[in-house]
């Protein structure tokens, strides 16, 4: 996992998210490659743990269920 600073113009306004949790990503972001072969960037290194644990309960019976009732 990487430490990435943004490099932007002082007037562009876009915003980047965290592609873990949503969170709005300044200045700088963790960038680092997942299982899936996908390159994450992330608000917080805390955020790669977070993602591996969203995966397996993914893979728990009843998580498509659980979707289709919220
Ligand atoms: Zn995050």
């Amino acid at each position: 996992m990487i430490c990435v600073e943004f490099k932007k113009a002082w007037n562009d306004t876009s915003v980047e998210n965290c592609d873990v949790c949503g969170n709005l990503l300044i200045n700088r972001y963790w960038e680092f490659t997942h299982t899936d072969g996908r390159t994450y960037r992330a608000c917080r290194q805390d955020d790669e743990e977070l993602l591996r644990w969203l995966d397996e309960q993914r893979q728990r019976p009843g998580y498509a269920d659980f979707l289709s009732l919220s």
